[in-house]
């Protein structure tokens, strides 16, 4: 059985210090996408939602068609 374990941010043979990953650095970048995966919450705010929409007027065509 030969598993070739790789640290899954750059490829490299991983290091059993940082195990799964081969450096700290790796590690760090690893833990900011999880991070910044955090903070994109799912659904974003509608606050234009609320928000006073236009009275819908009817069909009111403006007759500016006119030229000359
Ligand atoms: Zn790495």
């Amino acid at each position: 059985m030969t598993l070739t374990r790789k640290c899954p941010i750059c490829g490299k043979p991983r290091s059993s210090e940082h195990t799964p990953f081969c450096s700290t650095r790796c590690r760090d970048r690893d833990l900011m996408q999880w991070l910044q995966d955090g903070y994109a919450l799912p659904g974003a705010p509608a606050l234009d939602d609320l928000e006073d929409s236009p009275p819908a007027r009817g069909s009111q065509d403006p007759d500016d068609f006119s030229t000359g």
